[in-house]
Formats: C-alpha cells, sequence, structure tokens
C-alpha cells in the first residue's frame, strides 16, 4: 500500500499511546484496564476501517480515547427497568410478576444480613429452609405439609422422579401440554425417569380410560391444568375430584399440577375463575403442585404441597438439593405469602393483582393525561390517539379471558415502516418502552404503568430518537 491513506494509517496511534492520555486514565479508574483496553482497541480497530480507501487523516490518541469512553459509558446493564406496555401482564419473556414492597423490602435485608436459613432460633441448631414457609403455606391451602423449588417445572419433575421413578405415570392424552420455553410434559416425564401412560384422547378421557391403566407398575396419576389452552366441543375429563378417588382406590397417589395456582378466589376482583389450591387440596389430590410468579404474584418458586409422607419422600431425594431455593427468594415468598394472609388488602399491595384489577376508566384517564406530551414529542412523524384495547393476563393463565384496557395508539403520517423503527428507538432508551404493534399502530397498553411512573415514562420518552425513525431503511 502506498500513498496518502498509507501514510495517514501509519499514522494511527498504537493503544499504548491511546492508554497514556489523560481521558484513557480517568476511563481505566472507571471500568478498569482490561475493559478500557478493549475499547482503545475497538476504537482504533474503527477507525482504521472507517480510513480505507479514503484521504482522511487519523484521529489523534485523545480522540480515540474520547471515542473509547462513548463506547464504554454507553454500555448500559441487559437487566434495566423497563416499560412493559405490551398489555400482557405476566409476560414470562419480561420476568412475570412484579413483587410487592414487603417482598423486596424482604429479599433486600435478606442480602445484606445473616438471616436464620437453616437455622433454629428456638434450639440454636441446624434447621430446615422450609421451615420458614411450611407453616404459611399450610395455612393458606389447607395441605398438611409443603415444600418450595426453583419453578414449577422443577415442582413436576421431583414430584415425578420422586413418586414414580422407574414405574408408569398415568396422565389423559388431553393434558400432555407444552407451555413456552420447551416445557412439554411427556419430555419431561422422560427426563424424571417416568414411563409416561397416555389414556383416553385428546377430547375425551373417561374414568374407565384412568381405571384399566392404573396397575401393578403405576407409580402415580397426573392431572395437568390445561393451562394455555382450551378443549371446547365434544368434551370429557375426569374432573381432579372422581379422578383423586379412582387413584385412592387402587393405592395410588394422584399429583395435580395446577400451572398458576391461586390461593384466594379470583372473581371477588373481577377476574374469572380458577381454581384455589386448597379446593385442589380438598378435591382429593395428595400432591399439588403451582407456580410462584404467576398470578400468585412473588417470584420464581414452584411449590409442592400435599401429604406429609410423601412431601418427605420428596425431601429426601437427592435432586431436591439441585432444585432447592435461595435465601433472597425465601424471604420474598415468606413476604409475598404473608401478604394473602389480609385478602381485604391484596389488590392493593400485590402489583400482580393491582394491575389484573385495574378499571379500564382509570388506565383510559391515565392514557388522555399523557397523550398531550406523547403527541407533542412525536408530532412530526406520527398521530398519538387514545383507544381501547385488550390486556392478557398471560404466562398461560386464563389463556382465553381479555382484559378492556386503553393504550396510546401511535400511527405514522408515513410510511408503516417508521412503525417498526420507532419500535426498535423505543426499545434502545435507557429505560425502555416495550409496545405490540397491532392494526397499523403501536399500541401502549397502559395498564401497567403505575400512575406514579408516569414522570419516569415521560422523561424516558423525551430521549427517544426521532431521527432514527425518519432515516432510509
Ligand atoms: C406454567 C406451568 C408450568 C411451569 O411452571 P414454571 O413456574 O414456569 O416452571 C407447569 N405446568 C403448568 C400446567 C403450567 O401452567
Amino acid at each position: 500500500m502506498t500513498g496518502p491513506e498509507a501514510s495517514s494509517l501509519r499514522k494511527l496511534p498504537a493503544v499504548a499511546t491511546v492508554l497514556a492520555t489523560g481521558v484513557a486514565a480517568a476511563l481505566v479508574e472507571r471500568h478498569g484496564r482490561v475493559a478500557a483496553t478493549d475499547a482503545i482497541r475497538a476504537a482504533i480497530d474503527e477507525a482504521r476501517d472507517a480510513m480505507r480507501g479514503t484521504a482522511a487523516s487519523a484521529p489523534d490518541a485523545a480522540e480515540l480515547a474520547q471515542r473509547a469512553a462513548v463506547r464504554l459509558d454507553a454500555r448500559l446493564p441487559g437487566l434495566r427497568p423497563l416499560f412493559n406496555l405490551t398489555g400482557t401482564v405476566l409476560h414470562t419473556n419480561l420476568g412475570r410478576a412484579l413483587l410487592a414492597e414487603a417482598a423486596i423490602e424482604a429479599a433486600a435485608a435478606a442480602m445484606r444480613h445473616a438471616v436464620a436459613l437453616e437455622y433454629d432460633l428456638d434450639g440454636g441448631e441446624r434447621g430446615e429452609r422450609d421451615d420458614h414457609l411450611r407453616g404459611l403455606l399450610c395455612e393458606l391451602t389447607g395441605a398438611e405439609d409443603a415444600t418450595v423449588v426453583n419453578n414449577n417445572a422443577a415442582a413436576v419433575l421431583l414430584c415425578l422422579n420422586s413418586l414414580a421413578l422407574g414405574r408408569d405415570a398415568v396422565v389423559s392424552r388431553g393434558e400432555l401440554i407444552e407451555i413456552g420455553g420447551a416445557f412439554r410434559l411427556p419430555q419431561i416425564m422422560e427426563r424424571a425417569g417416568v414411563r409416561m401412560v397416555e389414556v383416553g384422547t385428546t377430547n375425551r378421557t373417561h374414568p374407565a380410560d384412568y381405571r384399566e391403566a392404573i396397575g401393578e407398575r403405576t407409580g402415580l396419576v397426573l392431572k395437568v391444568h390445561t393451562s394455555n389452552y382450551r378443549i371446547q366441543g365434544f368434551t370429557a375429563e375426569v374432573g381432579a375430584r372422581e379422578l383423586a378417588a379412582i387413584a385412592n382406590a387402587a393405592g395410588v397417589p394422584l399429583l395435580n399440577d395446577l400451572g398458576s395456582g391461586m390461593l384466594v378466589d379470583l372473581s371477588r376482583y373481577g377476574l374469572a375463575r380458577e381454581p384455589t389450591v386448597r379446593e385442589a387440596v380438598a378435591e382429593g389430590a395428595r400432591l399439588v403442585t403451582f407456580s410462584g410468579d404467576k398470578l400468585l404474584g412473588g417470584p420464581q418458586a414452584g411449590f409442592i404441597v400435599g401429604e406429609r409422607a410423601l412431601i418427605e419422600r420428596i425431601n429426601r431425594n437427592p435432586l431436591k438439593r439441585a432444585l432447592r431455593v435461595d435465601k433472597l427468594r425465601l424471604a420474598a415468598i415468606e413476604a409475598t405469602l404473608n401478604l394473602y394472609r389480609d385478602p381485604d388488602r391484596l389488590a392493593e399491595r400485590l402489583p400482580t393483582l393491582r394491575f389484573l384489577a385495574r378499571p379500564q376508566v382509570d388506565i383510559e384517564a391515565q392514557a388522555q393525561r399523557l397523550r398531550p406530551a406523547v403527541a407533542q414529542k412525536l408530532a412530526d412523524t406520527f398521530v398519538v390517539t387514545v383507544g381501547a384495547c385488550a390486556s392478557q393476563v398471560g404466562s398461560g393463565a386464563l389463556p382465553l379471558d381479555t382484559l378492556a384496557s386503553a393504550a396510546l395508539l401511535i400511527r405514522p403520517h408515513g410510511s408503516q415502516l417508521m412503525l417498526d423503527r420507532l419500535a426498535t428507538a423505543m426499545r434502545a432508551l435507557p429505560q425502555p418502552i416495550i409496545g405490540r404493534i397491532a392494526d397499523g399502530a403501536l399500541q401502549l397498553d397502559l395498564r401497567c404503568l403505575a400512575d406514579a411512573d408516569e414522570d419516569a415514562f415521560l422523561a424516558s420518552l423525551t430521549r427517544l430518537d426521532l431521527d432514527a425513525t425518519r432515516s432510509a431503511p
């Protein structure tokens, strides 16, 4: 290579030269030597690429250090807070339930201080980590005993493996669910070391189907809540009470996986009725499993409640140790469950329930309040209106029920392409705003925007890079 291009490339400062500048020293102080050196190297590489085939002169060391600083300081945490305006309250990809203040405080305290995780404060001896929740869970569900694991998938896996390893588990063909994230019941059963015995058909399963399949080799009978779908039309299902009677008559336990189990009757908050865990226990299932971060509104967890002898077998399984819950979550779960002891104030204190029970008029009033500022920010390029929309519960809970809600509807003056670019620009914000594109508009469903977060939402929006929505594709 000869000529002006080669000579300016040779003038590009070396990494060591850039590191010697004052800006670089400050970078090393803030981010550490390794990260600072990597960013400087990347800035030099980028400058070299930009100069190739041009007669541009080389940036000096101070300029390169500055570019490295921009690169490093712009790096935002991947798990930074965002605004979930998708209309899905329990959005699995956005972390499901938001925790109650009491749960947040309890988890923070457990992070900061030593806690009696496996220590009996009465006797001063070794204790059990399940002891903290056993009493509460039994009180709230009417069960004899209880244990907690990493999530409900782990709860189902552990029950199957503890009670039916090398044996049969009988399940209806209508309940062989797949839920998001590749949780497929047949595969979980295989990995649990259980032989799946399917009974009935997709749409109809009868008591006799179970009776005929239960035999010498049966370890348990499994009932699974079809959380994320409904089979409608010409259907027949054996209810939990009848199935428990069939299983018990054969001396085999029934495990009822409720998915998003609820501890209170949701109809008192204007939502569709879901069976409560207490009801499932009373129906005679000897084990019931449910999630911590679905409708219950706590942190990720899986609960197993039921007969003491079975819970003891589950706790002796070496897999229990691999699936157990840490002190942060135990503290948050304990605080969340405590709120259920006062159902009258639950909707005030539990964000999930507060969002789900929020009336449409309230959401619409908020949308009207925010519309002028949003419209002003987007004025040149988009039209902003307020419209009705439908929120969902999410996480496979109550899949057919929608909740009447209100949204800011953002439509472009020009090409529809601008909608995608606007959605992208909103995702790139320091506190991203996540909406949903539907019917030619970017919908921001405000159900999950707390009144107290309105200012933060508007502040985030002022940082929106509108040029990015206008530029050519
Ligand atoms: C959601 C669900 C699970 C898995 O629960 P996670 O807590 O997400 O692991 C298992 N079974 C059913 C029926 C579910 O709805």
